[in-house]
């Protein structure tokens, strides 16, 4: 059994990967990191974030099929740790991937700015992938960076 001293809270998601879950998915996820008391803008970052990695695995781990996307996220002190992971295809090359601008599916009109996107509105992104077995991105997120200095500043 797992320490909860060392984990605030937590909570697992698992959903069908139908892109009108992605909705689901990152007002699930905004509403569990409001105990950390985030702003609009740290929310709206977090909810980016999600929807990215959960298109991803949808549209490119699943290719559109129907199987299930699982969210995995816990906080730890003021850390927001999320997982989104699929069962599907796999990444052959994650480093190639994450290049700003790479895609696999020009003909789809993406853009491949998804995991550049959750670089920069997450704090740390690892990606996890196995082809034929799956991919988990891992990320994470500290909450109110830099705020308390301010607060005790302007006292
Ligand atoms: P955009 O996100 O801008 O619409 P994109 O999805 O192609 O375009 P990224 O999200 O950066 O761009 O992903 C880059 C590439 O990594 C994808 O084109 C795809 O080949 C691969 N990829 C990303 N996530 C997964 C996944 N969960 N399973 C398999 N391949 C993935
Ligand atoms: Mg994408």
């Amino acid at each position: 059994m797992q320490n909860t001293c060392e984990i605030g809270n937590e909570m697992e998601l698992s959903f069908d990967s139908r892109s009108s879950n992605e909705a689901f998915a990152r007002v699930t996820i905004a509403s569990f990191m409001t105990q950390l008391n985030p702003t609009l803008e740290e929310v709206s970052d977090v909810k980016t974030a999600v929807s990215e990695a959960v298109t991803n695995a949808i549209i490119h781990g699943y290719e559109n099929t129907l199987h299930k996307v699982k969210i995995h996220a816990w906080i730890q002190g003021k850390t927001l740790w999320l997982e989104v992971a699929d069962e599907g295809v796999g990444i052959s090359d994650v480093k190639k991937a994450m290049e700003p601008l790479f895609t696999t599916r020009p003909e789809l009109e993406r853009s491949g700015m998804g995991f550049s996107f959750m670089e920069a509105f997450m704090d740390e992104i690892e990606v996890i992938s196995e082809v034929g077995k799956g991919t988990t991105v891992r990320m994470k997120k500290t909450i109110g960076k830099g705020r308390e200095l301010w607060t005790t500043q302007s006292l």
